[in-house]
């Protein structure tokens, strides 16, 4: 097999960028395709953390090429600062970066409507990262938004943003009380950001199908998880974008099948950031020690993650929502020391079982988990690097999530560092090995 893609089985943040860090030399090509700014991947290594919101994780390797396509969004301002980070940390992104010119941008009044829409929602706020993701998204299907490749042309940019303005948005935003934005600075903008950019814009789709035709393995890098799909997640409180595996082809213009396998990447936990729905929630002292323990706080925007325990009807419909072929565990060294452990095999909804995390409907607040106990384990998993060195009840543990999920487990991460990485021996994994 070529083509793997890695994607978030729970709520996002699940340690996507580590592993899609660790495992890019295999291949030739990463790419995103869907998600922004509001994505935060966190690479640790050599003693130093790097964090990425627009850029695919395989920077950090020389010979990797790295795209976003069509699906995603850009925040131009961002993403130049984040190209500044990555040069000042030694990494030269040019001439290994491909973004699509379909790309759509978030301007300055996405995040002004963005902040707005969340301000006037008060208590029923979505808890968004306030980065314009749901406007700018929200623009693009409703056709007025403003594309990567467009900002070649700042007169057109100003045309595009007045003629948006002059269809009702500029009311909006005064309804709002957000700032209606000037077409002339818009262009002034435009000019700016494309005089850095341009040279890593261009066509994506044409560039996969090349690599798609000379056999190049290709890693398709997911953001978010898949309960924040806007489809298939906890509707409304998600993200904009199709985070699941279905959504690589559409994003990318590529076949369905060129996406070969699929790797979901879950915790040893839970958490979730923002409202919403999240049934095995710990609001206590078990839910503070995670959130310690694991340091479970944003990437993006810094705030506490809530926590919790191992969802398996989630879990279960984040396979079967993706077709996922095994999961890497991420973050199972955060466990140790916490006793007993428990897992939620199911749901209890006035009075009766199900286990199918599509059944719940709209009964969110109704849900009460079904919990299974697990006795802990002291021993810190931090220096395991075979899945003999874990304790015995930690292999019963992950044996455990894996049989209630439905899916093989392929990786174990014990801790943020590349070297800190249990490879199922058997697993999905050594089918894809270009490095090795
Ligand atoms: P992503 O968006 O899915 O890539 O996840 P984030 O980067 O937001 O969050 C994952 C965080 O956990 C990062 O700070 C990682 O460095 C860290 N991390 C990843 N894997 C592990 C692990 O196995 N153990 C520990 N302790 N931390 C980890």
């Amino acid at each position: 097999m070529n083509n793997l893609a890695v994607v978030g089985a729970q709520w996002g943040d699940e340690g996507k960028g580590k592993v899609v860090d660790l495992i890019a030399p295999r291949f030739s090509v990463v790419v995103r395709f869907q998600g922004g700014p509001n994505a935060g991947h966190t690479v640790v290594f050599g003693g130093r953390t790097h964090a990425l919101h627009h850029i695919p994780s395989g920077i950090f390797h020389d010979g990797v090429r790295c795209l976003v396509g069509a699906g995603a969004l850009v925040d131009p301002g961002r993403l130049i600062e984040e190209l500044d980070g990555l040069l000042e940390a030694g990494v030269a992104p040019r001439g290994r970066l491909l973004i699509s010119g379909k790309v759509h941008v978030i301007l300055p009044l996405h995040r002004a409507l963005d902040g707005a829409m969340e301000v006037r929602l008060g208590t029923s706020a979505i808890g968004t990262t306030r980065r314009g993701i749901g406007p700018a998204y929200a623009a693009k299907v409703q056709r007025w938004g403003i594309r990567l490749g467009d900002l070649a042309d700042p007169e057109r940019v100003a045309r595009e943003l007045a003629r948006a303005l002059d269809s009702g948005i500029a009311d909006w935003c005064r309804a709002l009380g957000a700032e209606v934005p000037e077409p002339a600075d818009a262009a002034r903008d435009a000019e700016a950001w494309w005089q850095r950019l341009a040279p890593v814009t261009g066509n994506v789709t044409r560039e996969l199908h090349e690599a798609l035709a000379a056999g190049r393995p290709i890693l398709f890098e997911g953001a978010q998880g898949a309960l924040l799909d806007v489809d298939h997640g906890t509707y409304p409180f998600v993200t904009s974008s199709s985070t699941v595996a279905g959504g690589i082809p559409a994003s990318l213009g590529i076949a369905p099948r060129a996406v070969e396998a699929v790797l979901g990447v879950v915790k040893a936990y839970a958490t979730r950031v923002g409202a919403g729905p999240f049934p095995t929630e710990d609001t206590g002292r078990l839910g503070d020690a995670l959130r310690k323990a694991g340091r479970e706080y944003g990437t993006t925007t810094g705030r506490p993650r809530r926590c919790g325990w191992f969802d398996a009807p989630a879990a279960r419909h984040a396979v079967q929502i993706n077709g996922l072929d095994a999961l890497a565990v991420t973050k199972f060294d955060v466990l140790s020391g916490i006793d007993p452990l428990r897992i939620a095999i199911g749901y209890r909804i006035d009075g009766g079982e199900i286990d199918d995390l599509s059944d719940v409907g709209d009964a969110w607040d109704r849900v009460e988990p079904v919990w299974e106990e697990h006795p802990g384990w002291s021993e810190p998993l931090a220096d395991a690097r075979r899945l003999e060195d874990l304790p015995a009840r930690a292999r019963a543990y992950l044996d455990r999530i894996s049989e209630l999920a439905g899916a093989p487990v392929a990786l174990v991460s014990v801790g943020p560092d590349r070297e800190q990485t249990i490879i199922a021996p058997d697993g999905l994994l050594g089918a894809f090995g270009r490095g090795d």
